[in-house]
């Protein structure tokens, strides 16, 4: 192994010369990968025994997601020999940052939630924590982005084959899942479905612990199929159950799929956790917790009500104080339409032990309510069971000990209005942690710039210590300081226009602002507004010769759900007036927009960076708390946003003169949806601008005709306005004129940039994961000795 750039260079070509020599990128990029893994598995392996051997209580994170981006960097970064490995291997004529680029992105998430479950896992590897993730290999993560004639078209991608690097199938560990079946009174007509774990190692920072990230992959069983089902369709639907993530559920076999998902990878790693358990399983919640991300794994709690009665022998009352003594629950969302909700028929034929026991659970809590003469719409509220659906949060809420929202106003909103009921019934239950990003990756990794100028201002305490990122506050008036920030910023608004100049855009004015907007496309999250004022400054540059302002990029990125149609009319919107602004020679002085397609962690860490705007808006109550927030904040971008989610405690951090915050506020918001007062028409008969850009954009004119904007008026309109786009419109254009101003005096946007990094410490994942460990899980930091 190595420890220097020498030892590395010789052991490299070494290596080489024995596959023949062949000097190719991509061969010397597969050698290097496999020395890497040689000297992550050393490790790995002495975690493991240091974790058996303590006997430390283990954390798993069960998420259908996990959004890891790419391994390559980081991994080197984690062992400390990223310098060494790219500059030996420049020096044998390699780039690090080409093979960089030669590995596919795991594309195992959507977005925010799976994001944040990586960040997670970094931090906890990072702190030394036993803590582990859970999930399934999907063969092809989320689709891939293209854009065509402004349209998104969805290409499916597979990422496995490239990664064999990181993984390591442990046949030993496969395990059998139980679906379909008769219940009388046992089981029969099983089909078998295998589960084959793949580990992937999570190293942390400094190389001491590796945890582990086991994803499983189903495999068709060699245990008898039941005698009615055909072979054939057996092996077909087994594989899907590890094909894709989210597969479309519009049809019912959609849904089956989604709840088979849920059910194999919950089912697989509860039963592996039990099977390595160091002692009896009567002491389960001192030696495991289990944190379900979402409610996607909520069905861990009856199947682990199953395994310990059915398998373990226990009896319910002592398997029902296990189960709510070991797993303890994440809500991510008040969104109606994102709250899970299944058709009892659905379960009681895929899982059919599974549901009696959902049924059982039901029933009790039923008769505490009943005794305790709760009334009728409380009772109602508050059923796992109603009328033939199954709601996965209220489940999630009466079987587990813990139950926490992603940032204070969202856990507020939860205990005051979404679980007001179950917040009364377990109080104790509710907490909130807000969420994080781990400064590993979105500082450190993407920006070594600022890293390093941050290194000589203060010194390097802060890596291990986000929260000392607080001592830049002393240079926030300091000349020199703001100089050098400008510098790195400059330098990485200028490596973003190389990235996507290469996608074929070469009109970037680099000494423009860049104001940026990335994220999942939805209709809270109002990439619409977004695009309508820039079509109003457009109007105002062509109406107004006076009208010359500052220049500015609008950077867009984020995917749209396949069957969410508003939102891919929003990105063909986007995409229209972009192309006509663009072509402008006038306006295009002024403003310009990008695109950036297939937006994923990659293009993140070069967006984040090169960021002066970060553009927050989504409706006041809606966004849970938003970790993209975090990123640009820490990167020195400065928040133009609304007072949703984790912006709350950003502002409240940074102070109100330092970040753009408009529109109505949440309890606004929530009293306007209660009363049902609001009249998106009558906004747009008060104001003339909005008048005739909703008009123009109603009879095409903003799409040039050719576009079908149905579903943006349908929901403008029609469903008047859910979002309040119209509502917040002029306080949005408003506070874009502030910012304006704020960015042609140097100074004091210099101030406010330096403020912001300063503040962000707190939002590094490493202070949620300690929150967690230290409330939730009490895990204890289990130190390496070498
Ligand atoms: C951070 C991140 C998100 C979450 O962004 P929000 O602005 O919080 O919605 C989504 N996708 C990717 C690739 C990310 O890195």
């Amino acid at each position: 192994m190595f420890y220097s750039k020498e030892e590395f260079k010789e052991e490299l070509t070494k290596r080489l010369a024995q596959d023949d020599g062949k000097k190719e990128p991509r061969i010397a990029y597969a050698v290097l990968g496999a020395m890497v893994k040689e000297m992550v598995e050393e490790e790995w392996i002495r975690t493991k025994e240091r974790y058996e051997k303590s006997e430390a209580k283990q954390l798993y994170y069960f998420s259908i997601e996990f959004l890891i981006g790419r391994l390559l960097g980081q991994n080197l970064h984690s062992m400390g020999i990223f310098t060494i490995v790219r500059e030996g291997l420049e020096e044998l004529g390699y780039s690090l940052e080409d093979f960089e680029e030669m590995e596919p992105e795991p594309g195992l998430g959507n977005g925010g939630l799976g994001r944040l479950a990586a960040c997670f896992l970094d931090s906890l590897a990072a702190l030394q924590l036993p803590g582990h993730g859970c999930g399934i290999r999907y063969k092809g993560g989320l689709f891939t982005q293209q854009i065509e004639n402004g349209f998104q078209m969805e290409i499916p991608t597979d990422w496995i084959k490239e990664t064999e690097n990181w993984e390591v199938r442990r046949e030993d560990l496969a395990v059998e899942i139980p679906f379909y079946g008769r219940l009388h009174p046992h089981l029969t007509d099983i089909e078998w479905v295998k589960a084959v774990p793949y580990d992937m190692p999570i190293i942390g920072a400094s190389g001491g612990t590796v945890n582990t990230l086991r994803l499983w992959q189903a495999e068709v069983s060699e245990r008898p199929l039941p005698a009615h089902k055909d072979f054939e369709e057996y092996t077909v639907e087994t594989a899907a159950i590890s094909d894709r993530l989210y597969p479309n559920d519009s049809l019912v076999s959609g849904k089956i799929l989604r709840l088979k998902q849920q059910y194999f990878m919950c089912s697989a790693s509860l039963q592996i956790i039990l099977k390595t358990l160091p002692s009896s399983v009567r002491q389960l919640p001192d030696q495991v917790a289990i944190q379900i991300n979402d409610t996607h794994p909520a069905i861990a709690i009856p199947e682990l009500m199953r395994l310990l009665l059915d398998e373990e022998g226990l009896d319910w009352d002592e398997a029902w104080n296990l189960t709510t003594r070991t797993i303890s629950y994440t809500n991510h969302t008040i969104l109606g339409e994102a709250m899970e909700k299944w058709d009892s028929h659905l379960l009681a034929t895929l899982v059919p032990r599974v549901y009696e026991i959902i049924q059982e659970i039901d029933r009790r809590f039923k008769a505490q309510l009943q005794e305790q003469h709760c009334k009728e719409e409380v009772f109602k509220k508050m059923s796992i069971i109603d009328n033939g659906i199954v709601k996965m949060a209220v489940l999630a809420v009466v079987g587990s000990y813990k139950v926490n929202g992603v940032a204070q106003l969202h856990t507020d909103i939860l205990k005051n209005r979404e679980m007001k009921e179950l917040y009364k019934q377990f109080p104790e239950k509710f907490h909130n942690k807000t969420n994080g990003i781990t400064h590993r990756r979105w500082l450190i990794k993407a920006n070594p710039e600022l890293t390093n100028l941050i290194k000589e201002s203060i010194g390097e305490e802060w890596i291990k210590k986000p929260i000392l990122l607080n001592d830049l506050d002393k240079f926030v008036g300091n000349p020199s300081f703001q100089e050098a920030l400008k510098t790195v910023k400059q330098t990485k608004k200028n490596q973003l226009i190389a990235h996507v100049e290469k996608a074929g855009d070469s009109l970037i004015d680099p000494h423009s602002i860049f104001d940026i907007h990335i994220k999942r496309f939805h209709g809270y999250k109002r990439q619409l507004m977004n695009i309508l004022h820039i079509q109003s400054l457009y109007d105002r540059i062509k109406e107004d010769s006076t009208y010359r302002p500052y220049p500015r990029t609008f950077f867009f990125g984020g995917k749209a759900a396949p069957g969410y149609e508003f939102a891919k009319q929003v990105i063909k919107l986007i995409n229209v007036v972009a192309d006509k602004i663009n072509k402008d020679p006038l306006v295009r002085k002024h403003i310009h927009i990008v695109f950036v397609e297939n937006y994923n962690v990659s293009h993140g860490e070069r967006m984040f960076p090169a960021a002066d705007v970060s553009e927050q808006i989504s409706t006041a109550s809606k966004e849970a708390s938003g970790t993209g927030n975090m990123k640009f904040m820490m990167n020195g971008a400065v928040t133009l946003g609304t007072l949703d989610g984790a912006n709350v405690e950003i502002v409240e951090q940074v102070g109100k003169e330092n970040a753009f915050i408009f529109g109505l506020h949440s309890q606004q918001i929530m009293q306007l949806e209660k009363h049902k007062t609001y009249r998106a028409q009558e906004v747009i008969a008060q104001n003339q601008e909005l008048e005739s850009l909703t008009a123009r954009l109603f009879r095409g004119e903003l799409s040039n005709g050719s576009e079908n904007i149905s579903f943006i008026h349908k929901q403008l309109v029609d469903l008047n306005d859910p979002y309040f786009v119209l509502k917040d419109f002029n306080s949005y254009a408003a506070m874009h004129e502030k910012v304006l101003g704020a960015y042609e005096d140097p100074q004091l946007w210099s101030r406010m940039s330096i403020k912001n990094i300063a503040e962000s410490g707190v939002f590094s994942s490493d202070r949620t994961i300690q929150q967690y460990s230290d409330e939730v899980w009490h895990l204890e930091k289990i130190l390496s000795t070498s």
